[in-house]
């Protein structure tokens, strides 16, 4: 595809995946600081940057996992756009590997039966040690982060209400900080600007962000993630931004993207049936951040039609 034709494209995803559909009223100020550090779409520079760093035969981490405050499950968004991504990688020959904690093992294990998952411990030094073990056996190329939390300046995690559940989280955090250390790629996908990677624009997460500069918990540092990442992806959800990752690597590659909406209802019933939420209403339901099926479908096969046209 001539270059022309693939950043128009690519500006067309960004504009389906960046809809601030979930109506948090932050998106746009997000998306356009990513923007900013990348002067490029966004989808489209995340998947250059994956074609880039990776050849067949190498391996790619997947982290992924936001867990739901009270009801201490799982939620919608993130697992379903890890393993559309991964699918994505493995059928150009990367391998994919899936970390997650405890908590969210079980949906993350119901979208990806076939892949294989690390479940990374909560205990710090127990973290570190898994972390150094990860890179030394796996020697991943690039890391991806799809909607995870990720901590603030005091290494604590909040959900976008700025209540604290770093009790909750294995501290993923330091997978990234290690990757940066010794010079591997990290893409990262967030919504809020509390997820893992969304370091690079923390000054505008501060600063937009209900809670972003303070939170509600005794931390007072604000909810806004501080890890950075090479590349930020923003979507309206950070589903929609693996898939226009996903979509975006498919059209570098001259694959079909075969994501579709029938699929998407297949994986999010999958992952209600393992036990996951819906971060917004809370209920065992197929929405995603509060957005009802069939608009979710929508933009699903929105981003679909895009890539197959
Ligand atoms: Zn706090």
């Amino acid at each position: 595809m001539k270059e022309e034709e693939l950043d128009r494209k690519g500006y067309m995803i960004d504009e389906v995946v960046a809809m601030d559909l979930p109506l948090r009223r932050v998106v746009q100020k997000l998306y356009e600081a990513a923007v900013g550090n990348v002067n490029k779409p966004l989808c489209l520079a995340a998947a250059e940057k994956v074609a880039e760093k990776t050849q067949k035969g190498d391996t790619v981490f997947i982290i992924t996992g936001f867990p739901v405050l009270s009801k201490n499950v799982c939620e919608t968004d993130g697992p379903p756009g890890a393993v559309v991504l991964a699918k994505t990688l493995n059928s150009v020959g990367i391998k994919t590997i899936m970390v997650t904690d405890d908590l969210c093992f079980d949906v993350v294990k119901a979208v990806t039966p076939k892949i294989s998952i690390v479940k990374y411990p909560f205990d710090n030094d127990t973290a570190k040690e898994k972390t150094e073990k990860l890179f030394l056996t796996n020697n991943p190329s690039v890391l991806v982060s799809i909607e995870r939390p990720g901590w603030n300046a005091k290494q604590e995690y909040h959900t976008m209400r700025g209540l604290n559940i770093s009790n909750l989280v294995g501290k993923t955090d330091y997978l990234f900080s290690h990757a940066r250390k010794t010079g591997v790629t990290t893409i990262a996908v967030g919504d809020g600007g509390n997820e893992l990677g969304c370091g690079s624009i923390i000054k505008t997460v501060r600063k937009h962000v209900p809670y972003g500069a303070k939170c509600q918990c005794p931390c007072g540092r604000g909810i806004a993630a501080t890890t950075p990442s090479d590349v930020l992806v923003i979507g309206g959800t950070s589903n929609w931004g693996a898939y226009g990752i996903a979509a975006c690597l498919s059209l570098l590659k001259n694959l079909d993207y075969e994501h579709d909406g029938k699929n998407e209802l297949r994986l999010l019933n999958r992952i209600i049936n393992a036990g996951g939420v819906d971060s917004v209403t809370k209920e065992s339901q197929p929405f995603v951040d509060g957005v009802p099926t069939p608009i979710n479908r929508l933009v699903v096969d929105l981003i679909w039609a895009i890539a197959n046209a």
